[in-house]
């Protein structure tokens, strides 16, 4: 008997994939992972601290997330059967994969988009396909046909989508829900800051899963609650591969809290963020950038040596995520917004970060002062 190493005992497939990281030394200012830049809304954190008893800790939670099932179906209208919830909206992306498809079927998506979906496609054993995102003559919109070409088992849309920040027409929407022959999923991660929702379809619909999030608009990101939407037989099926008490007491508590009392907080981050968005542009096209048009909580801005220029700006303090070789776009910075003041004090550093070399090699300004930043 031959008796493999620890390297290679793993699934083909999982051993073929390159582990998930993102650079997230400590910075004084973070830029680059469109978490709210405000903070924790208050009932949240006042749910935090309540949860203090052996019931929370001691016992097991509800086996689906119960009360942020609750509250997200009085949020949207809909049945608490309607929702499904998980680890984070990421958590219920990939086990809606893998309710949705066998290993070796097709889970198709526009491109650039949202790098964990690729991610999950592999370590489910689907074989991602890629449509790439049509240019600014076309208005970032992609080819449905191509989309739907082979029947794939999974179809995934994002918008406003991220990285870009760009929305997916409606009409191209419309064609892959009258079309599509297996799950749409829609992620609406940022749609607090712009653009339209489509939750409002997903019961006529019966194949549209409609993905939200915590932790972007609602500044839950360290707490891991995600929620999405679907009809009921979308969700039963979700929760089924999902199985019981992803989401823990603490984060079943916090979510629902959130969305239960801290809309108005939630609702005046967005409108300083949109507010932002509009300085931060023209602030960059001053500087002769041009941002993709955004209506998320951050620009995509196309520019040589990306992952050069994010590694400068971090040392110095700034985190920005670089993109290379992005097809049809090449490299790029994603920048978060935030409320201007928080902003501000950033765009020299920001100005020669995106400025040429010389710019950056007569930068003679101080690093940011040392902030929270994010631990490793
Ligand atoms: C951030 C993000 C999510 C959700 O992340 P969770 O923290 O797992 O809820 C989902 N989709 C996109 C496109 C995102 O950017």
């Amino acid at each position: 008997v031959s008796r493999r190493p620890p390297s290679e005992l793993g699934r083909a497939s999982v051993r073929a994939i390159e582990l998930y990281r993102s650079n997230r030394s400590q910075v004084a200012l973070d830029l680059s992972d469109n978490t709210n830049l405000r903070g924790t809304p208050p009932s949240a954190v006042l749910a935090a601290r309540a949860a203090d008893g052996p019931s929370v800790y001691a016992r097991y939670p509800s086996h689906y997330g119960d009360a942020l099932k609750r509250a997200a179906a009085l949020r949207f209208g809909l049945e608490p059967e309607e929702v499904v919830t998980g680890c984070g909206s990421d958590d219920v992306i990939e086990c809606a994969i893998r309710a949705f498809a066998e290993p070796g079927d097709t889970l198709s998506m526009l491109w650039p988009s949202f790098a964990m979906l690729p991610y999950f496609a592999k370590t489910n054993g689907l074989v991602p396909r890629f449509v790439e995102l049509a240019g600014p003559e076309r208005g970032y919109d992609l080819d449905v046909d191509a989309l739907l070409e082979g029947e794939p088992r999974i179809t995934y849309l994002c918008s406003p989508n991220n990285p870009t920040g760009t929305l997916v027409p409606r009409a191209s929407i419309e064609r892959v829900l009258a079309e599509a022959p297996g799950l749409v999923i829609l992620d609406e991660a940022y749609a607090e800051f712009g653009g339209p929702s489509y939750v409002d379809r997903v019961r006529e619909s019966g194949r549209l899963l409609v993905v939200r999030t915590l932790s972007k608009a609602y500044g839950l990101a360290g707490a891991r609650a995600g929620y999405a939407l679907g009809a009921r037989g979308l969700v039963d099926t979700i929760e089924k591969a999902r199985g019981p008490y992803k989401l823990s007491g603490l984060a079943e508590r916090m979510g629902a809290a959130a969305l239960e009392r801290d809309g108005a907080w939630v609702a005046s981050y967005v409108a300083e963020v949109r507010e932002a968005r509009e300085r931060l542009a023209a602030w960059l096209r001053e500087r002769g950038h041009a941002p993709l048009p955004s209506e998320a909580n951050f620009f995509f801005v196309r520019i040589d040596d990306a992952a050069g220029r994010a590694a400068w700006l971090r040392e110095r303090g700034l985190g920005v995520r670089p993109f290379t070789a992005l097809p049809g776009l090449g490299d790029g910075l994603r920048i978060s917004i935030g409320p201007w003041s928080v902003l501000e004090p950033a765009l020299a550093l920001l100005e020669a970060g995106l400025g040429s070399a010389e710019q950056r090699a007569a930068w003679g300004g101080a690093s940011l002062g040392a902030g929270e930043g994010s631990a490793s």
